[in-house]
């Protein structure tokens, strides 16, 4: 038996321009790998540049080729060893995760299981937050968007972006801070997310000024490699700080881990679902929960595995793009998705002829 791994490129415009603090795009690329064996094929995906797809087909589906569809940390080894030299971190790293992702979905679809019954379930159900608030947005828009979450979902948490233009737009951030603390009221909790914008007492400060707005959770208040500074943040001010999106390897979480309140993990970035679980070890060794940054549907089978799990990313462009390719996607609604017990693997499929539009490798 041969496991047989191929990829593709999907590149699809967002529905308005995006943007946080640090950066602005107009398009999300989704690298999506089929992993199949004897006839059954699983899906993984990761989001990246397009490329990623060429490391999947030129670099790991070599070396798995010949290994057992069952043994995934056999397949994971060979894959992690096969990239060495070409640097785990970036797209390497993305396509190692999407690949990892893909044969945990292989494996649970021929053992005739839901994706999170062969992990084992921790939980029912995997508390979301809705995640969007672009700092390209106007004041109607982010309006909209948070009312829909907080009151017509009741999506009980959500966030939006601050730190606008590298942190030079303090008195618009916190205007709009205001403005998502008016449409949520206050029975919703308020997320921020500066993407790294600010400067360590710049970042406090801001905290500061927005003191009566109860924000709960501080992303990335200073870049994440700032782990120093992430800590003298967290020591100041009341939000939870939290940071990790960019971790691609064990180690970085082992580093980051005394620095913040909360370890952020990504499925399609961190080594797939295999160092997910390892990650979310590691944070629970330093007594830290983890949150699942973005890709919502790739994550809610590990998240549910996870017992020092907060809770997973809804975000807007992910959630968007996840539910015009696939079928079979979840609803956010009443802020926790309940764990698929009936439908084999990820309980996903592929809409091969609507997704055949974006298609770019
Ligand atoms: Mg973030």
């Amino acid at each position: 038996m041969k496991i047989d791994l191929s990829a593709r490129a999907y590149t699809v415009p967002t529905d308005f321009p995006e943007a946080d603090g640090t950066l602005a795009w107009t398009s999300t690329t989704i690298v999506i790998v089929r992993a199949g064996a004897d006839g059954v094929d699983g899906l993984g995906w990761t989001y990246g540049p397009a490329a990623t797809a060429s490391v999947v087909m030129e670099m790991l589906a070599p070396v798995v080729a010949d290994l057992d569809p069952g043994d995934v940390p056999a397949a994971w080894s060979a894959m992690a060893r096969g990239i060495r030299n070409a640097g785990r971190p970036g797209i390497a790293g993305l396509a190692l995760s999407a690949a990892d992702n893909a044969l945990w979905d292989l494996k649970a679809r021929r053992c005739e299981l839901p994706l999170a019954r062969l992990l084992g379930a921790a939980r029912g159900a995997v508390p979301v937050y809705g995640s969007g608030g672009f700092t390209s947005y106007d004041a109607e828009r982010q309006h909209r968007q948070l009312a829909h979450w907080a009151h017509e979902l009741g999506i009980p948490r959500v966030k939006i972006k601050i730190g606008e233009s590298w942190g030079r737009r303090e008195d618009r951030d916190l205007e709009r801070m205001t403005a998502a603390r008016r449409t949520i009221g206050d029975g919703t909790e308020l997320f921020v997310d500066a993407n790294g914008a600010y400067q360590r007492k710049q970042a406090v400060r801001l905290a500061r000024r927005a003191a009566d707005l109860d924000v709960r959770w501080f992303e990335e208040p200073v870049s994440s490699d700032d782990l120093r500074g992430l800590g003298l943040v967290r020591d100041l001010v009341p939000a939870d700080v939290a940071a990790g999106e960019y971790g691609y390897d064990l180690v970085y979480f082992e580093r980051m881990a005394p620095y913040v309140d909360c370890l952020q993990v990504d499925v399609t970035r961190c080594g797939g679902i295999s160092e997910f679980l390892r990650a979310a070890a590691v944070a629970a060794a330093h007594g830290l929960q983890v949150s699942g940054h973005c890709a919502p549907h790739q994550h809610l089978a590990v998240a549910a595995a996870v017992p020092n799990l907060r809770h997973l990313e809804w975000f807007h462009d992910h959630a968007r793009i996840e539910s015009m390719l696939f079928e079979g996607t979840a609803s956010p609604e009443g802020g926790e998705v309940p764990i698929d017990r009936a439908t084999p693997g990820n309980g996903l499929t592929l809409k091969e002829e609507d997704a055949a539009r974006w298609r770019t490798a």
